[in-house]
C-alpha cells in the first residue's frame, strides 16, 4: 500500500470469507447493472466509503468532543467537531448533532427530547406521504404517543393545510411534524411555523428525503422555521447511511441529552467521519449542480412517465421524487415494481393518496433521480428511462424483459456507477 491507511482489503477478505466477498461484488454488479431509481438511495463516493472502512470503527467515544466517557478520543473528536462544524456552515443552523444512527433514531431522539408517552403529536399520514416514525401504531410514534394524522387534499393531492391547523387546534399537540417520503412538491414551512406558534407546539421538520436538495440550495430550506431539523444522511445527501439532526441553540442541550445517553450508546465514529467527508463534498460547487440537476432529471422522468400514460400525483414533482399513479394502464404497483425489475429497473410499488389498494399491492410506484444523476445520467436519458418503464409496466407476460434489460445495460454502459478499474 502506498500510503499509511490502514483500510479495507479486499484481497485479504475473499481469502478469509469468500462468501461475504462474494455478496459484496455481486451487490456492486447489481448497482452498476440496473438503474436504481429508489427515491432513497445514492451512490456515495470513494473517500465517504474510505472514511467508513476506518479503523475509526474500533473506537467507543460515548458523549461528545471534549466531554466523553472513554479516554483515547483526541483524534475522533477532532473528526466529530469538524462534522459538526461543516454542517452548521453548511445549512445555517445554530446546532449539529451528527450521532443518529438513523434518521429514525434521530426521529425517536427528537421527539424524546419535548415529549413523554402519551403525549400528542401531530404528523403525516403514512399513506400520504408521511413516514413510518410519523405516528403509525407499529412504530414507537403510534405506540408510545397519541398520535393524530393529517394528510392531502384529494383534489389537489398538496398537503391539506386548513386540516393541519383544524387538527392542531383541536388536539393541542406537543409537536408538529411535517416531511416524509413520498411527497413530491415542496411544503410550505411558513405555514407550517404558523400553526405551530398558534398552538404552542414544538416544529420537528423530517428532511430525511430533500435535505440534500437544501445542502445543494436548489430548494428553500426549512432551517429558518423549524425547531429541530431531522435528516437521514445517505438519500440525496449522499452521505453514509445515518441520520443527525440539526435545532435552534435553546434546544441544543435537550436534543444531545435525547440522543445520548437516552436513545443511543456509543457513536459510529466511522460514520461521523464520513459525515463530516460527505458535508465537505457538499460544500463544493459541482454538489449544487448536482442538487439542481436531481430536481431537473426528476422532472423530466416524470413527464415522460405521464407521455407514457402514469399519472403524476400531484400533478408532478418539485423535488428528487415523483408518485405514478397506474390505474390508468391497469396495473398494480406490485406489478409494476416486479415488471420493471425484471428489466433491469429498480424502483419500489407505492400507495397514492386514498389508495383503494392495500399496502402490499399499492396503485402506485415512486420513483426518484439521485442515484442516476450521481453517474452522471441527465434529462435526455431521462426520457429514454421513462420510455422503458413506460415499456415494461404493460409488459404482462414478460416476454419484452429480455430486449429491455439490454437497453438497460446500453444505457447504464454510458453512464456507469462506480467505473471498473
Ligand atoms: C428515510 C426516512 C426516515 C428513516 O431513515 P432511516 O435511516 O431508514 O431510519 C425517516 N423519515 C423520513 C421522512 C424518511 O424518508
Amino acid at each position: 500500500m502506498s500510503t499509511p491507511f490502514w483500510g479495507p482489503d479486499f484481497d485479504a477478505l475473499q481469502q478469509q470469507d469468500p462468501d461475504i466477498a462474494g455478496i459484496l461484488l455481486g451487490e456492486l454488479e447489481r448497482a452498476r447493472e440496473g438503474i436504481q431509481l429508489i427515491a432513497s438511495e445514492n451512490f456515495t463516493s470513494p473517500a465517504v466509503l474510505a472514511a467508513l472502512g476506518s479503523t475509526l470503527s474500533n473506537k467507543y467515544a460515548e458523549g461528545y468532543p471534549g466531554r466523553r466517557y472513554y479516554g483515547g478520543c483526541a483524534e475522533v473528536d477532532k473528526a466529530e467537531e469538524i462534522g459538526i462544524a461543516r454542517a452548521k456552515e453548511l445549512f445555517g443552523a445554530e446546532h449539529a448533532n451528527l450521532q443518529p444512527h438513523s434518521g429514525a433514531s434521530a426521529n425517536f431522539a427528537a421527539y424524546a427530547a419535548f415529549c413523554s408517552p402519551g403525549d400528542t403529536i401531530l404528523g403525516m399520514a403514512l399513506p400520504h406521504g408521511g413516514h413510518l416514525t410519523h405516528g403509525t401504531k407499529v412504530s414507537f410514534s403510534g405506540k408510545w404517543f397519541n398520535a393524530v394524522a393529517y394528510g392531502v387534499r384529494e383534489d389537489t393531492e398538496h398537503i391539506d393545510y386548513d386540516e393541519v391547523r383544524d387538527l392542531a387546534r383541536a388536539n393541542r399537540p406537543k409537536i408538529i411534524v411535517c416531511g416524509g417520503s413520498a411527497i413530491p412538491r415542496l411544503i410550505d414551512f411558513a405555514v407550517f411555523r404558523e400553526i405551530a406558534d398558534e398552538v404552542g407546539a414544538v416544529l420537528i421538520v423530517d428532511a430525511a428525503h430533500f435535505i440534500g436538495l437544501v445542502a445543494g440550495k436548489a430548494i428553500p430550506s426549512p432551517i429558518p422555521y423549524a425547531d429541530v431539523v431531522t435528516m437521514t444522511t445517505h438519500k440525496v445527501l449522499r452521505g453514509p447511511r445515518g441520520g443527525a439532526i440539526l435545532c435552534r441553540d435553546e434546544h441544543k442541550k435537550a436534543i444531545d441529552k435525547a440522543v445520548f445517553p437516552f436513545a443511543q450508546g456509543g457513536p459510529l465514529m466511522h460514520a461521523i467521519a464520513a459525515k463530516a467527508v460527505n458535508l465537505l463534498e457538499c460544500q463544493q460547487p459541482a454538489y449544487q449542480a448536482y442538487a439542481r440537476q436531481v430536481i431537473v432529471n426528476a422532472q423530466a422522468l416524470t413527464e415522460g412517465l405521464a407521455a407514457e400514460g402514469l399519472r403524476p400525483v400531484a400533478g408532478g414533482t418539485d423535488t428528487h421524487l415523483a408518485l405514478l399513479d397506474l390505474r390508468d394502464v391497469g396495473v398494480t404497483g406490485a406489478q409494476a415494481e416486479a415488471r420493471c425489475d425484471a428489466a433491469g429497473i429498480v424502483l419500489n410499488k407505492n400507495a397514492i393518496p386514498f389508495d383503494p389498494q392495500p399496502p402490499s399491492v399499492a396503485s402506485g410506484i415512486r420513483v426518484g433521480s439521485p442515484s442516476v444523476t450521481t453517474q452522471g445520467m441527465t434529462e435526455l436519458d431521462m426520457k429514454d428511462v421513462a420510455g422503458l418503464i413506460g415499456q415494461a409496466v404493460r409488459d404482462e407476460d414478460g416476454a419484452a424483459a429480455g430486449e429491455l434489460a439490454a437497453a438497460v445495460r446500453a444505457l447504464v454502459a454510458r453512464h456507469p456507477a462506480y467505473p471498473r478499474p
